[in-house]
């Protein structure tokens, strides 16, 4: 593995380039794969062909798909998912819209029972979306893992 930004050879493990301070993977200058320089805008290096698009990569603290889209299925109307990705606005809305509507639905013995769809459904579009891979990513950005 290979800097970059400067194109030094960098210990896989390393999470800043001991040559140039910039954090690994950051840069668009070199090759990852080989160290050799690419082109300005390059998509893929013209000397072996990996990717040179800075593609995000799941580090090991990141949180896991098949956690949220599971929390998203079961308690999402909760807003379950969402704290756990730490969407704290939305999670809270969909907490909130909970709350109100089993609290109608019981003043109103049931009849506006159909309210509980409304966070239930929202929750269930946006486990789809974290599973199809629309939502990738938790809300400080950080991708998800699987
Ligand atoms: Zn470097
Ligand atoms: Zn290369």
């Amino acid at each position: 593995m290979f800097c970059k930004n400067c194109g030094s050879a960098l210990d896989p493990n390393a999470s800043v380039c001991i040559h140039c301070g910039v954090p690994s993977g950051q840069g668009n200058q070199y090759c990852a794969n080989c160290g050799n320089q690419l082109q300005p805008g390059a998509v893929v290096c013209m000397n072996c062909g990996f990717s040179a698009q800075q593609k995000p990569v799941a580090g090991p603290g990141s949180k896991s798909k098949l956690t949220a889209a599971l929390l998203g299925f079961f308690l999402g109307g909760f807003g379950a998912h969402n704290f756990y990705l730490g969407y704290q606005g939305k999670a809270i809305a969909q907490l909130s819209i909970a709350i109100a509507s089993i609290v109608l639905t019981t003043i109103t013995c049931g009849i506006l029972f159909p309210l509980c769809f409304i966070s239930s459904t929202w929750a269930l579009v946006e486990s789809i979306m974290i599973l199809a891979g629309s939502i990738n990513t938790d809300a400080n950005g950080n991708p998800l893992g699987d």
